[in-house]
């Protein structure tokens, strides 16, 4: 690695993190074997992996790849030694001059250039530290694996291009991925994996079955939700709302926006600052804009001298609802106030970590939230958890754990007394312990203004979705002054509850069609039921069957195509439609449809009205 990294990080660095770092020299010394021109620049170790940046002229594509590992693993068998050692400021700068550092030999003419700008980096007075295994030798702080027979089970993964420490203006380089793993298992096993994550991917599941969009003209991280996604999301929303219902919440709707006073007093302004949008942030651009636009220039200076009262884009929806409960007298007999709304909230997230439905800039969530007395934040958390268990087993996701975040018993930074908190983490645990959930105690990480409960699903490939939280909170009802009245006839102060356990929408729809791989159970999915007619003879008959499918509430359509049914058959199973109903001359003349599902056997002729009977109830219950 050639980036500097304080001591304390580098000491942190996990053995696979280690391995795979000395894959990146090795990698290196691979690269130079084959182009001896190669300049390296920055190579660390990553989640998943390594990458090395490079400049080269060769332009490296997947067909190198082979070539590269064969090397690689030429060096591996080598068994070299990584050495360390300790060089001063002028050696150091000497061997780049030379070619030498990043090089397999000094190379007159072509001096180590990103080399010779990282050991400017480091500060004087400090050990300049390189590796040195077989020919090659690096700037590098460490650690590394004892000897290159370790670095083995590696696999290169793709290539793309960057720039030198992410500066645009220095030149782009290519970025060389890797993965490495301590055995051949580990390491088969992470690239099925992959294969299988590409297979459910939702970016690409999500153009193939035409559920959402981004364009580029409307924004990054603005999900367009296409007919067919829409449906789902319909689907899901009114799944949640009754369940909702039952539990007694109050569905209200609430707009986009607020004065800014009111984050103010929420605490979000100028706290959420960064992550709120519009970006005041970017307050540069709108200087600019002032110079030659008079209403910005008014908005500008007013948010500067804070004359002028601004409207934001709501970053969350509590302010809001606060609202709403204050807008009536409450006593203790209205308790608890459940308000629950699918809010639209926008947040800053930067470009670099948005993608597909995942990391999204404007996302509606499930949200809720709960007034009540001190004494009923137990139920209702045990409410909050039933309705994440009953949602999540109708989705058959059955592998999820909960974080609890609780107070650090040495500290006073918290808000809310004490036998409030106790009652709250005590309520938290006995209800997850109720649910027979897994959870996992973190002391120390609640919020100062209340304990809080995290979801975390895992798929059916077995990566971690942080989902939602439910979170206790002391603070907005202090700083918005809420009060009920009790039965002692004294005012006093509702405890308030956030709850959104799916997150978002978004981020939720991307889970669920990486869960199902688009195959989504009937009555999530967008088309419930194909009709396709043997040939065009049979079309009118299709049409009535259609018909009476969509007076019985299911999703159907007919392919009226003059395709051949086998064609029909595979584009229904391509858009992962799950009943295919065949019709031709033995179903019409006995009023059957033969039925085919997309997973299953063929399933036979049954009566039309029978099967319309099976898969309304199919839709009615969820099944899976
Ligand atoms: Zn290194
Ligand atoms: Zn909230």
């Amino acid at each position: 690695m050639s980036e500097r990294k304080t001591l304390e990080e580098r000491a942190q660095m996990t053995d696979l993190e280690r391995l795979r770092h000395s894959c990146a020299h090795v990698m290196a010394t691979a690269i130079l074997r084959i182009w001896p021109d190669a300049q390296f620049a920055y190579g660390p170790p990553i989640e998943n992996g390594f990458y090395y940046d490079f400049d080269l002229k060769h332009r490296i594509t997947p067909d190198d790849f082979e070539k590269i590992e064969a090397e690689m693993k030429k060096i591996a068998k080598e068994n070299q030694k990584f050495e360390y050692k300790a060089i001063t400021r002028d050696e150091a700068k000497a061997m780049a001059e030379s070619g030498r550092l990043g090089g397999l030999s000094e190379r007159p003419g072509n001096p180590s250039r990103f080399k010779l700008d990282l050991i400017d980096k480091i500060p004087e007075g400090e050990t300049i530290s390189c590796f040195q295994n077989g020919e090659f030798i690096d700037l590098c702080a460490g650690p590394h694996v004892g000897y290159t027979s370790k670095c083995k089970n590696v696999k290169l993964m793709s290539v793309s291009s960057s720039f030198y420490l992410g500066d645009e203006s220095k030149g782009q380089l290519q970025r060389l991925y890797g993965t490495a793993f301590e055995s051949k298992e580990q390491l088969e096993e992470h690239l099925v994996r992959l294969e299988e994550a590409k297979k459910r991917d939702h970016r690409r599941l999500g153009k193939e079955l035409q559920l959402f969009h981004i364009d580029e003209a409307v924004g990054q991280g603005l999900i367009l939700w296409k007919p067919k996604g829409g449906l789902i999301r319909r689907a899901l929303q009114d799944f949640i709302t009754q369940e909702l219902d039952k539990q007694g919440y109050s569905q209200v709707f609430t707009p986009h926006i607020g004065k800014l006073d009111l984050y103010r007093t929420s605490g979000h302004f100028p706290y959420y600052q960064e992550s709120q949008y519009p970006p005041i942030a970017e307050r540069d651009t709108l200087e600019k804009l002032a110079d030659e636009d008079a209403t910005c220039a008014t908005l500008v200076n007013g948010l500067s001298d804070g004359t002028f009262e601004g409207y934001l884009l709501k970053p969350m929806n509590c302010p809001h609802h606060i609202k709403i409960f204050a807008s009536e007298h409450r006593s203790y007999r209205d308790l608890p106030v459940r308000l629950a709304e699918f809010g639209t909230v926008y947040r800053w997230e930067q470009s670099g970590e948005l993608g597909g439905m995942t990391r999204v800039r404007g996302f509606t969530q499930d949200d809720a939230h709960l007034f009540c007395t001190p004494d009923q934040v137990s139920a209702e958390l045990i409410g909050c958890l039933d309705l994440v268990k009953k949602v999540l087993s109708t989705l058959g996701m059955h592998n999820y754990r909960v974080r609890l975040s609780l107070r650090d018993p040495d500290s006073d930074k918290y808000v809310g007394s004490p036998e409030n908190w106790d009652k709250a983490e005590a309520a938290i645990r006995e209800a997850v312990q109720v649910l027979g959930v897994d959870y996992t105690e973190e002391l120390g990480e609640a919020a100062f203004y209340g304990p809080k409960i995290d979801f975390v699903v895992k798929d059916v490939i077995g990566r971690d979705w942080q989902l939602g939280t439910v979170q206790v909170d002391y603070n907005l009802p202090e700083r918005f002054k809420l009060e009920y009245v009790g039965a002692d006839n004294t005012t006093h102060r509702p405890v308030m509850i956030h709850r959104a356990p799916f997150g978002s929408l978004e981020r939720f729809t991307g889970l669920l069609i990486e869960h199902f791989e688009g195959k989504f159970p009937t009555w999530l999915s967008p088309e419930q039921v194909r009709v396709l007619p043997i040939s065009e003879k049979f079309l009118e008959a299709a049409e009535a069957v259609t018909t009476q499918l969509a007076e019985a509430g299911v999703r159907v359509s007919l392919d009226s195509s003059s395709d051949k049914v086998g064609a029909k058959i595979r584009n229904a199973r391509m858009e992962r439609i799950p009943y295919m109903l065949v019709l031709g001359a033995k179903e019409v003349e006995e009023g059957t449809v033969s039925v085919r599902h997309r997973d299953k056997e063929d399933l036979g002729a049954k009566p039309l009205e029978q099967f319309i009977a099976e898969i309304t109830a199919e839709i009615r219950e969820r099944s899976l």
